[in-house]
């Protein structure tokens, strides 16, 4: 399916040339009455996601034939819109490499605590984790003891530190130290005491030990489990000893955060990867190069994706449908995304380059993102050049079918790294003819949700780069075969693809990028408007 937006088309396509004007004006009126003050086309948004949505496509499940064709339809959209090939060798695809690998290190960490060195290898007192990143060694004099958990704690104030806290950490957490520039995180776990840990070892043991589209090469941010021995030496110097800890624990007393005493710890991360599985993907990607000589090598980002969960293979219980459709998620940003593009590759170039990225793989583990932020395509070079990603995942519905949150948009993440790029939201907002209801609460570090974690922005942002993530939130549909495209609010998506729309242009037309100053996240619930930024 190829045919979109046949009105505007003919319209163009006929337009005489001593009328011109009064045909302009005409398809002018057109355009206008047809999008509600907002660069979308409904009507085209309609015809695009009717399709992407579609029962043809199997519900884009990654590694499918159903998400080809989407890539395909999507790149069709993009080159009758005279948006620039961005993927590899001239085409509008990105390849994801997406591997299994086989992880069998041999790192170290040495602990020395008053004259007492010890060092204790992967699977004899400490665990570290299967993906541990890139070989290198690293020596740290700071370690910080942050009571059960880390929870009430910003990230950024431990930058540089080792921190320990003792319960288990959640996935979201780790993800929070390592994008505060935490050096490791050490928790205790009985399963690291002994050498009964050397799992991988055992002969025959042929799955991977975890999948990734990252490169395997740059550094991560270790989170280690450490035994009791470990533990106990750890504390040796300090005013409180681990067994007063558990003593605490045990008897389910508060503890408090101090600083150890006395201790430097080496690590020695020396990663032996063999790769098990290799898996294509792709992402989509379009460019409009921007007007002005110097700033054109920089870029803002346009972000969805485009993937979905695909389709039941298995019998489902009460129902004859197997499809997932994801009309809102994320068929409606991917859709919203081919009008922006479009809109920009036809209207006054902004000074800097702009980058459209439907990403794949997103609801497998961001495996797009996380790849095109390890390795941007050509025509973008460093990742840096991206001075802002604005990411729109979900923008079609309303949370919890709430009639009363049809103006609302939930933004994410826009204060954490930069405060100007939070301070741009809220005024292009008040720009728009029709300004949204922008609701910040799940910003707060305390949503229960950890939405700031779950999307493709999350990718770009833990590369430095400011971003915001726009969704209008979670309803009974989500993950659901029942997300199909009668149920989308196309008002709704123009009027947040117009948001969109307005901040990026004012920031592609910025002569400095927005300032980075990571001053994390301060707009929660409840919170509105402008943030002073010194
Ligand atoms: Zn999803």
């Amino acid at each position: 399916m190829t045919a979109h937006n046949p009105t505007i088309k003919s319209v163009r396509g006929h337009r005489p040339r001593l009328h011109g004007i009064l045909f302009f004006l005409f398809s002018f009126s057109l355009l206008a009455q047809n999008s509600r003050d907002s660069v979308l086309s409904i009507d085209s948004m309609r015809t695009w996601l009717t399709y992407l949505s579609s029962d043809d496509l199997e519900g884009r499940g990654t590694f499918s034939e159903g998400l080809g064709l989407a890539a395909s339809d999507i790149a069709d959209q993009l080159k009758d819109g005279g948006v620039t090939a961005g993927g590899d060798h001239g085409s509008y695809f990105q390849r994801v490499t997406v591997l299994g690998i086989h992880s069998s290190g041999r790192s170290t960490l040495m602990v020395e605590v008053k004259g007492q060195t010890r060092t204790f290898r992967d699977g004899e007192g400490v665990l570290f984790p299967k993906f541990v990143g890139g070989p290198r060694t690293f020596t740290i004099d700071q370690v910080d003891f942050l009571g059960y958990n880390p929870d009430s704690e910003k990230a950024s104030d431990y930058k540089g530190k080792v921190v320990v806290w003792l319960e288990s950490p959640d996935p979201t957490t780790l993800l929070a130290a390592e994008e505060g520039g935490i050096a490791a995180v050490l928790t205790p776990d009985y399963r690291a005491s002994g050498s009964s840990t050397a799992i991988d070892s055992a002969a025959g043991n042929q799955a991977p030990d975890f999948v990734t589209s990252q490169r395997l090469d740059l550094p991560r941010m270790p989170s280690i489990s450490v035994g009791p021995e470990l533990m106990d030496l750890l504390f040796s110097a300090s005013d409180t000893r681990y067994d007063e800890i558990r003593a605490r624990t045990d008897r389910k007393e508060s503890l408090k955060k101090f600083a150890l005493k006395g201790v430097k710890l080496t690590f020695n991360v020396d990663p032996n990867y063999r790769v098990m599985t290799t898996q294509f993907t792709r992402n989509v990607v379009g460019i409009v190069e921007g007007s002005d000589p110097q700033l054109k090598s920089t870029y803002v980002a346009f972000g969805a994706h485009y993937d979905h969960l695909g389709y039941a293979p298995g019998s489902l219980y009460g129902t004859s449908d197997r499809i997932y459709n994801g009309a809102d998620d994320d068929g409606s940003g991917s859709t919203a995304l081919i009008g922006l593009a479009r809109a920009f590759a036809q209207g006054t170039k902004p000074k800097r380059s702009l980058v459209f990225v439907w990403h794949a793989g997103e609801e497998l583990g961001l495996y797009g993102s996380r790849y095109f932020a390890d390795n941007p395509p050509q025509a973008i070079g460093d990742i840096n050049n991206i001075v802002t990603q604005l990411n729109i995942d979900m923008i079609g519905r309303n949370k919890d079918n709430k009639a009363s949150e049809s103006g609302t948009v939930y933004a994410v993440g826009a204060d954490r790294i930069s405060t100007e790029l939070h301070n741009t939201l809220v005024d292009a907002n008040a720009s728009l003819p029709r300004p949204l209801a922008i609701n910040f609460e799940m910003n707060d570090p305390s949503d229960s949700e950890r939405i700031y974690y779950r999307s493709d922005h999350f990718s770009y942002a833990s590369k430095g780069i400011p971003i915001i993530f726009f969704f209008s939130g979670l309803h009974p549909d989500y993950h659901q075969v029942t997300d199909t495209v009668d149920k989308i609010d196309f008002d709704k998506i123009a009027r947040i693809g117009q948001l969109v729309y307005e901040i990026g242009r004012r920031i592609a037309n910025q002569d400095r990028a927005p300032l980075r100053d990571f001053k994390g996240p301060r707009v929660g619930r409840g919170g509105s408007g402008k943030l002073l930024t010194n």
